[in-house]
């Protein structure tokens, strides 16, 4: 299975959902793809100060 670091919480990678019911429909988290966008995920790596280390 490849790995993936940004599987939606709300279906758990699936990109649909099932009440209670049985009913299938889109997870409007993920719009059905099953991944979270990876905003955040760049947004961390952009904070890591490498400058302190350039200069050592
Ligand atoms: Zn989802």
């Amino acid at each position: 299975m490849p790995k993936r670091d940004n599987i939606c919480r709300a279906c758990e990678g699936a990109g649909i959902l099932s009440d209670d019911e049985g009913w299938q429909y889109q997870c409007s988290v993920c719009h059905g793809d099953g991944l979270h966008s990876s905003k955040e995920t760049e947004a961390r790596v952009m904070n890591v100060d490498e400058n302190n280390r350039l200069l050592d």
